[in-house]
């Protein structure tokens, strides 16, 4: 069953393992902790770069134009080359969060993809607390 329209790759990394409820905005955490929970439920979702649903109720979204839509699309480019996705996939979600663990946050390419992003250093300390 396909829960939600689409979910995008580099929000697919944010979810796994070092997502801690903090966003943009009260509205943007409430969605992604809904998202969040039927993904963990083992709900599918089909892989899109650019807008999807997280997008919603995002207050950098205007009228379905990210503000930073530059600096996702190439997140999301080397989310899709590390982990050898296709965008258009449908995917469950244990298999990426699997994925993302494995080759980008135990191997240690966190800075890689999203080195320059404004959450970068509490994801940093997310991930050293737990190890
Ligand atoms: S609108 Fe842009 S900043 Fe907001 S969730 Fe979507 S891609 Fe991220």
């Amino acid at each position: 069953m396909c829960i939600f329209r689409s979910i995008g790759v580099t929000k697919g990394k944010c979810l796994e393992y070092n997502y801690v409820g903090h966003g943009y905005s009260r509205e943007f955490e409430i969605n992604m902790a809904k998202i969040k929970a039927a993904l963990d439920g083992g709900g599918a979702f089909t892989l899109v770069t650019g807008r999807d649903d997280v997008c919603a109720a995002c207050p950098f979204d205007h009228g379905g134009v990210c503000e930073t839509e530059e600096k996702v699309a190439r997140y999301d480019n080397r989310v899709i080359d590390m982990l050898g996705l296709k965008p258009g996939e449908t995917y469950r979600y244990t298999g990426l969060s699997d994925a993302v663990r494995e080759k980008i946050f135990d191997g240690g390419k966190l800075s890689d993809v999203c080195g320059d992003c404004e959450w970068h250093e509490l994801r940093e300390s997310v991930i050293d607390g737990r190890k």
